[in-house]
């Protein structure tokens, strides 16, 4: 092509970043050409134009400031591009022809350090994921705080197990190497979930003598074993391909990346994402908000390396006994000290995000600012040092010891900067006066330049007698004396002349060329001064990096056990008793989000107890909104509290350590990937059975609810047989179904239990004790809950009119499907595929017609006498007419004899309707 030097320049460059858009500096501006400005013109509204390059058409062109350019490019990172920044490598002033470029940096969404993707409590995770004979490497870092972690998993795990490793991270970018992108689900889990950019990797990157070498090299050792990545060939590919896209990327040193974190999956709880999600840890289910999840009733901390370190808290909770009780050990202690809490509380709020801070000195990118926001706090590090001597719990007491105060490094800033820098680096204001001779000096200068010329000029008259005697300034000859011709031969010997004009003469002295050469230059001088000084403090803390680093995470992890202290206190928790026994005893266990939401004495407290051995099942039934999933799903959230460490919302709680928590709850699509409801649900429920041990807690809420009802309760029967069984499973179950029929396995399997949700019936109400006792019940009362959700009223008569001709007819009673399928499923006991055959076999000899059947086995409950036998709103259409008209009437404006009348019509009416009932029903 036959095009300008300049756009030859930038087509050279463009074609080795082709992933990338382009901002090509051009003087004050970043320029992007050809389908670049089509594309942010597009994205970021701005105004396409055109340049002439050489080529018949002028070359499509947008531009922004390079002033303004951070905000520009976030805005494209956080719609998924990358942008690389290409610089003008010389100065131009100096420079005849083209100037030289170079890209400088490419920001991306895993490596972008400021704009909104970057939240203060929450990680920024670029990852690498790349697959060995029998491993996945796993490699995860967050740049702007230094964090860097690596695991390994078997490859006989599956796609399933990488996803939940990496749904705890939800990293924003990805590097897959090939057979991770083209053979597994990974890439399109990745985009689809966490809308992440994901790349797949060359694959001379991954050559492991190379990555062996980059990776000694950075850390400047010889061996592996000096990161511990010996034994794993995967980890170390995993971290070098990601250190080496960094290094292309950042065109860095990233010397913030000291140390990389090897961590065993099997240290944490396993939560797949569906639990996460289900449980909402960290967000709401259906609006993605922080309020309304675990994290924002837990999170009372000050800093956000307390609040990203609680996050990850949330997402992995432990399961060694020894170091669930440490966390709890050192909670319990900052609960019962209000005084110790009150004091490192306020300690923390006055640190600032030193992690990120760090990050940016690092980086290159820290401004005075950044650093007056570091020595704000570590100013109070030896106060916070003190607060700790006199803790007992190891984990505090072993804060203490390790503590490093840091004062050399305060010291180095507070001599240093002064206290309210200016943002911009390049135009001095950045020193403290006494820190540097020079710079007091050119300061002086510059505030005192007019008055030292003006002292020169009185001190030269006076010495010399010439009375009209000048100092004046032209940008030829700068500062100069000017004698007219008649005080001439008054001008003494050191005067030099400079120039002659027709009536006076010019001249300088030593003195004058001095101060002169100190005014003139002050200014750029003290710039450039100030700016390598700053650098000079800049770079000195660079290189205590580690120690700056380690007491990040110190302050971070003391912040996090803070909040879980001042949670507990707050919300009246208490502190669980952790063990490795097979117990799960709750007394009054309360959900910590929903007693927030509707107040802490409006929650009803619920008690529950599971063990391996007789009570392994608690089997949930009630009715629709009667709390039983708020209870299934408090009990998930209270083991999980008490093994990250916190306390809980209970009266007491005994819990012999969960090594997983399943939970199969509510319907939900998976349209993306093609799954209908009932497809995502027996997925989920597979990956339970297949992969829960004895020690698991599976939370499993009306489980075959999204197939026919014979299907269903054939599945579900099924499921609850193999997890009882503790040859296959024998894991502590809590299962809530509308299925009653399955009450009746109480008779069949001893190990499990039936419980029921108390409501009461205040004459035409139902009222929700939210009440877990034990028992069943035989109503769902779904058309009452429709009723208040305010489905349309013939749709509710038309309901009940169903409802009572499918109880009339004894041909389709739901006993005898039971008891046929209970024998199906002891036939197919011995099958590998029983569950599958189950519903089949189910399906074709009970309902071979398909039809739809609604259990309504009477079952006698066993609550109390105040609600047994519960018969709420009668269940027929002239009990919502009698409703409606109680509704409606106008009690105000009646006398109290209409009144009455209405209660006497309505009374009767009643009674016709129940006498009709009862007719029906015979
Ligand atoms: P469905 O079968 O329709 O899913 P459910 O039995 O699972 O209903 P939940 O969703 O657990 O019912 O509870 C419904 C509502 O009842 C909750 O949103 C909450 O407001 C309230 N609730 C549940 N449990 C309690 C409790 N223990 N104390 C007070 N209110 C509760």
């Amino acid at each position: 092509m036959n095009v300008t030097p300049m756009m030859r320049q930038y087509l050279d460059i463009k074609e080795a970043n082709p992933d990338c858009i382009l901002f090509f500096r051009l003087g004050d501006f970043y320029e992007m050409f050809f389908e670049d400005a089509t594309t942010v013109s597009r994205e970021l509204e701005i105004t396409l134009t055109g340049r002439d390059c050489g080529l018949s058409e002028r070359a499509p062109m947008c531009g922004v400031p390079f002033h303004a350019a951070d905000n520009y490019i976030a805005r494209l990172v956080e719609k998924g591009y990358k942008v690389a920044i290409c610089e003008q490598l010389e100065d131009p002033s100096a420079t005849k022809g083209l100037v030289k470029r170079g890209i400088v940096r490419i920001v991306t969404p895993g490596t972008i350090l400021e704009g909104n993707t970057i939240q203060e409590g929450k990680n920024n995770y670029i990852t690498s994921l790349v697959r060995t004979e029998d491993h996945y490497g796993l490699s995860l870092c967050d740049v702007t705080t230094g964090e860097w972690l690596v695991t390994e998993i078997g490859i006989d795990q599956g796609d399933l197990k990488i996803m939940d490793e990496l749904a705890k991270f939800a990293p924003v970018e990805c590097l897959l190497d090939a057979r991770v992108y083209t053979e597994t689900t990974v890439a399109t889990g990745l985009k689809d979930r966490f809308n992440a950019l994901v790349e797949q990797l060359p694959e001379h990157v991954l050559d492991y003598d190379l990555c062996e070498k980059l990776l000694l090299n950075h850390f400047h050792i010889l061996g592996l074993d000096g990161i511990g990545l010996t034994a794993h060939p995967a980890c170390v590919l995993a971290c070098a391909t990601l250190l080496n896209y960094l290094k292309e990327t950042q065109k860095n040193e990233l010397s913030h990346l000291g140390q990389i974190t090897f961590y065993n999956v099997n240290e944490f709880m396993l939560l797949d994402s569906a639990t996460r999600r289900n449980l909402e840890l960290t967000e709401t289910l259906r609006e993605k908000k922080r309020k309304g999840s675990l994290l924002h009733v837990l999170d009372h901390t000050q800093t956000a390396m307390g609040a990203r370190y609680l996050r990850k808290c949330v997402e992995q909770p432990l399961i060694h006994q020894e170091a669930i009780n440490a966390r709890l050990e050192a909670t319990s202690e900052l609960k019962e000290s209000l005084f110790l809490r009150d004091d490192i509380k306020t300690c923390l709020s006055a640190i600032y995000d030193m992690e990120r801070l760090v990050g940016r000195i690092a980086y290159g990118t820290c401004n005075a600012k950044d650093l007056i926001a570091l020595k704000e706090s570590l100013r109070v590090l030896p106060e916070l040092h003190s607060h700790l001597e006199t803790t007992t719990s190891g984990a505090l007491a072993g804060m203490y010891n390790q503590f490093d105060d840091l004062s050399d490094l305060f010291e180095r800033i507070d001599m240093a900067i002064v206290d309210e820098p200016p943002i911009s680096l390049r135009e001095g204001g950045l020193m403290k006066r006494g820190y540097n001779q020079e710079i007091d000096e050119l300061r002086d200068v510059k505030t005192h330049g007019t008055n030292w010329l003006r002292d020169v000029e009185t001190k030269e008259k006076e010495q010399t007698g010439i009375k009209n005697l000048k100092i004046k300034y032209n940008k030829v000859f700068g500062y100069f004396l000017e004698v007219t011709q008649s005080y001439n031969h008054l001008v003494p010997d050191y005067f030099i002349r400079k120039q002659t004009l027709s009536n006076c003469e010019r001249y300088i002295t030593e003195e004058l060329k001095t101060i002169e050469e100190k005014i003139l230059g002050a200014d750029e001088k003290l710039q450039a001064l100030e700016y390598k000084l700053f650098t000079e403090v800049r770079d000195f803390m660079a290189t205590h990096m580690d120690r700056l680093l380690n007491m990040s995470r110190l302050v971070a992890e003391l912040d996090m056990l803070t909040s879980l202290a001042i949670a507990a206190e707050v919300n009246g928790y208490v502190k669980p008793l952790i063990d490795e026994s097979d117990t799960l005893s709750i007394i009054g266990g309360r959900h910590p989000v929903v007693e927030k939401i509707i107040g802490h004495h409006q929650f009803i407290a619920n008690d529950v107890y599971l063990n391996e051995k007789d009570h392994q099942i608690n089997l949930i039934t009630g009715p629709n909104m009667a709390g039983k999933s708020t209870f299934m799903r408090q009990t998930a959230l209270i083991v999980l509290m008490a093994q990250m460490g916190s306390f809980v919302p209970a009266e007491s709680a005994h819990i012999g350590v969960v090594d997983r928590i399943f939970t199969r709850v509510g319907a939900s699509d998976d349209l993306a990937s093609g799954q209908s409801t009932f497809m995502v649900e027996m997925m989920e429920v597979s990956n339970i059975l297949h992969h829960a041990t004895r020690k698991s807690l599976l939370i499993l809420d009306e489980i075959g609810r999204g197939t026919s009802t014979i299907d269903g309760l054939s599945i579900a029967w099924a499921i609850i047989e193999h997890i009882a069984d503790t040859h296959k499973l024998g894991a502590k179950t809590l299962f809530a179904t509308h299925y009653h029929e399955l009450t009746e396995l109480e008779k069949t399997i001893p190990s499990l239990q039936n419980y029921c949700v108390q409501v009461k019936e205040m004459g035409e109400t139902i009222i929700f004790l939210h009440k877990i006792v034990p028992g069943s019940v035989d109503h769902s009362y779904g058309i009452q809950v429709a009723h208040l959700a305010g489905l349309p009223k013939e749709v509710l008569n038309r309901a009940h009119a169903i409802m009572a001709e499918i109880e009339g007819d004894s041909s389709k009673d739901l006993r005898n499907v039971v008891e046929a399928s209970s024998k199906v499923v002891e036939a197919h006991k011995a099958q590998p595929n029983l569950v599958q055959s189950s519903i089949h076999v189910a399906s074709d000899v009970l309902n071979p017609e398909n039809q739809i059947v609604t259990p309504r086995l009477s079952q006698s409950t066993q609550v109390g006498d105040d609600v047994a036998q519960l018969s709420l709103f009668g269940g027929t259409a002239a009990h919502y007419d009698i409703i409606d008209a109680l509704e409606s009437a106008d009690l105000m404006n009646m006398t109290p004899f209409e009144a009455m009348q209405l209660l006497f019509e309505l009374k009767n009416q009643l009674k016709e309707s129940t006498s009709k009932n009862k007719k029906s029903k015979k």
